[in-house]
């Protein structure tokens, strides 16, 4: 039996407002805290500072998180789908280099988790790259997460 595998990206006004990419990998989202969020631009490299697991059921959340909890603010539910591994994700997730597709409604095609190297030698540091497909568009022309700031709800949701 075989499932897809979630992925899930949100927006998350905290002490500084970030993006939560997140990929579902034996059994918890594995999750990165991207500053600048995604962009479509291969030549982009978004740091992605690696974070905590999230259960898997976290993936759909979208709302407040109170002011006496860890990461107090909001948060919106920016993109969602799954994703697709190219190679080996538990060895690659090791190695420090993922390669993979998504398969969102703002984020598709080919992508990179690349780990780099941290001066304070803790690995949490990765660098999010857009992958050269037909999903890749240049910075200048379009900026994915300007274009479509609000809750991926929006944009799949019949409106009433
Ligand atoms: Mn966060």
């Amino acid at each position: 039996m075989s499932h897809e595998l979630l992925f899930a990206v949100q927006k998350h006004w905290a002490s500084r407002l970030h993006y939560d990419f997140r990929l579902e990998l034996g059994g918890v989202m594995k999750s990165w805290a991207v500053p600048k969020g995604p962009s479509l631009d291969p030549h982009d490299k978004r740091m992605a500072i690696e974070v905590d697991d999230h259960a898997l059921a976290y993936a759909d959340f979208e709302g407040e998180i109170p002011p006496d909890q860890y990461g107090a603010g909001r948060v919106l539910l920016w993109d969602r789908g799954s994703w697709c591994p190219i190679g080996n994700p538990r060895q690659d997730y090791a190695r420090g280099h993922l390669a993979f597709e998504l398969r969102g409604h703002k984020l598709q095609g080919r992508w990179a988790l690349v780990r780099i190297k941290n001066p304070d030698g803790r690995r949490r540091a990765w660098l999010l790259i857009k992958q050269a497909d037909e999903f890749a568009r240049p910075a200048a022309e379009f900026s994915v997460v300007d274009a479509w700031p609000d809750s991926v709800k929006s944009l799949v949701e019949p409106v009433a």
